[in-house]
Order: C-alpha cells, then structure tokens, then sequence
C-alpha cells in the first residue's frame, strides 16, 4: 500500500497478525505513594490541605489545583464519612447472579472535600441511606499491601 493510495472502504483494509512486546509502569506519584504508605503502614487516609483555599483534599495532591500552590500540609483525616450515593449490584460482570447483592458508595471522607468508592457492607440494600455516617474497615496490618483493597469496605460508623 502506497503513502498515496486512499481507502474509501473498510472492506479494503489489510491487517498483519503479529505481537507488540509492551510493558507499562504505572508509579502512584509523590502524594499516591505516601497515601498508600498511610493505608498500609497506619490504617489511616492522609490528606493534603490548602490554608489559602481552605480545601482539604482527599486523595492527596501536592499542588492545590484551586491556586497551584506546593501542599506540604499533610493531615490525617478520620476514616469515616457520610454516604453521598450508591448502587445495589446484583450480578457480576460476566452477568452471573450475586447470592447477595454488593452495594457499592461514594463516601464522602469528613473534614475533606473528597470522596472514596468503595463496598458498603453490613447493611441489607433497603436499609441504606443517603446521607448515614459509615466508616472504613481495614484488613489487619499483615494483610495490608498498599492498595484501596487494604479497605475491606465501609461499615456503619
Ligand atoms: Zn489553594
């Protein structure tokens, strides 16, 4: 096929079967790092905070993306929230029937301006609320790797 020719058809299209050895690194960055370093280390979420914009975020960031200010300010917030939205799912993603359904929240993280999705658990589906106060339940501290998954979910508070 020339730089020249032009397909004005689909059906001309010509492919080669053949493999691409690719490999990716995704880092967490500065803030992700020691944010999972909390989960992991401590069973807590960390949070960066902006005096100038009065804002708490949560995941941390390490510029303020309200005045691009450098936060140094790290602050330890409470693992607990108020549930702002949910979804009951009732199978999974090959389509196959839960025994019982899983309910997935945001949960808004108190004293911060961020959210966290995660599974709620220990309440049946029509006993949930918009708004009711839940908080985090952490795997032990030997379980724990670093990642949201050292959250089991999040429990009434
Ligand atoms: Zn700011």
């Amino acid at each position: 096929m020339g730089v020249l020719e032009k397909i004005t058809s689909n059906q001309e299209l010509r492919s080669w079967p053949g493999e691409i050895p690719l490999e990716n690194l995704y880092t967490m960055g500065l803030a992700g790092e020691r944010f999972f370093r909390g989960i992991k280390d401590e069973a807590k979420l960390l949070g960066t905070r902006c005096k100038t914009c009065d804002v708490t975020y949560l995941p941390p960031r390490i510029y303020c993306q309200g005045c691009f200010e450098k936060l140094v300010n790290w602050v330890d917030l409470p693992p607990q929230g108020k549930l702002e939205t949910f979804t009951i799912l009732n199978q999974d993603r090959a389509g196959r029937p839960y025994k019982t359904p899983r309910i997935l929240g945001l949960v808004r993280i108190d004293r911060s301006e961020g959210a966290l999705i995660h599974y709620i658990q220990g309440l049946e589906p029509q006993k949930i609320r918009i708004g009711m106060k839940l908080k985090a339940q952490f795997r032990s501290s030997s379980e724990r790797k670093g990642s949201i998954q050292d959250i089991v979910g999040f429990v009434p508070a």
